[in-house]
């Protein structure tokens, strides 16, 4: 496995996933939207409750809101949510940043239409967290156990969950660009896996789809410092942080989107997976837990 040293593989994560977390104090950021080019705020807080809970800076009055699955309203480019009267794009790599470190529970103000979308993968967020603190609640209850298989599939894909005694997380893609080409990762994860292995892969996409994309005046906020161009057999904007950066930033995508439920103890596999097949997993995740959680 290859490891890209960076310092915040070194902080003291939780040592995997069983217990509940909360950020230990309040932290903030600001930045640029990739697909509307809006710049956004966004503070993130300890949250007194399970699950991740979501605000609006400029409303502070309205009351907090669960985020769950059924808020999904849009996965073409990314994963975007609507809650109450209001759109929320590019959640999923703040999300896979907090479950990915151990948090089961915070707060998520934000003022934007969409989530900054930094360096395009999760360890900005990672760094942001890191410098809040993430703090052990007691008594935790047990992450839900997962008792059958559970697969959705479409456009050529699938992801399925099998019960498994702690998160093993894996993706495979497929891509007719050589520099691209067929990928496979698989690993079973903790906080400090995540940071070291999977929080800094960056988002990717094709010359010519990013061409068509910002002509229809789609990635407004997007650049080479934010997402790895590939143009057939080469990228635009190397180096790479890992040979196999592009299905490593696939696993964040699902670990993010499976947050929306919370992360099961699962073994969780995506076959040329997309925001609408893990989000869709994630609302049957959720289904499928509900009844022995409730
Ligand atoms: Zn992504």
């Amino acid at each position: 496995m290859e490891v890209l040293e960076h310092a915040l593989a070194r902080h003291p994560w939780p040592e995997s996933y069983g217990g509940a977390h909360t950020l230990a104090a309040e932290v903030h950021t600001a930045g640029v939207g990739l697909h509307s080019g809006a710049s956004c705020r966004v503070r993130l807080a300890p949250a007194s409750r399970p699950g991740f809970w979501l605000g609006w800076l400029d409303r502070p009055a309205l009351p907090l809101e669960r985020l769950t699955p059924a808020q999904v309203a849009e996965t073409t480019l990314c994963t975007a949510l609507q809650v109450g009267d209001r759109r929320l794009a590019t959640v999923e790599h703040l999300l896979a940043a907090l479950a990915g470190t151990g948090v089961t529970q915070a707060e998520l103000w934000v003022d934007g239409p969409e989530i900054p979308l930094l360096d395009g993968s999760a360890l900005p967020w990672v760094e942001l967290i890191a410098e809040a603190g993430v703090q052990e609640l007691v008594p935790a209850a047990a992450p839900p156990a997962l008792q059958r298989p559970v697969s959705v599939y479409g456009g050529g894909g699938w992801v399925t969950a099998v019960p498994a005694p702690a998160l093993h997380l894996g993706a495979a893609i497929e891509f007719s660009e050589p520099a691209i080409g067929r990928q496979f990762q698989a690993l079973p994860l903790t906080p400090a896996r995540f940071v070291q292995e999977i929080a800094p892969a960056r988002t990717f996409g094709l010359r010519s789809q990013v061409e068509q994309l910002r002509a229809a005046g789609l990635i407004q906020g997007g650049g080479l410092d934010n997402a790895l161009v590939c143009d057939g057999d080469r990228w635009l904007n190397p180096p790479l942080r890992y040979a196999d950066e592009p299905v490593r930033h696939k696993i964040l995508d699902l670990l993010g989107d499976l947050a929306l439920a919370g992360l099961p103890r699962a073994q969780v596999f995506a076959y040329r997976g997309s925001h609408r097949l893990h989000t869709a997993l994630a609302a049957a995740l959720e289904a499928e837990l509900a009844p022995l959680s409730a």
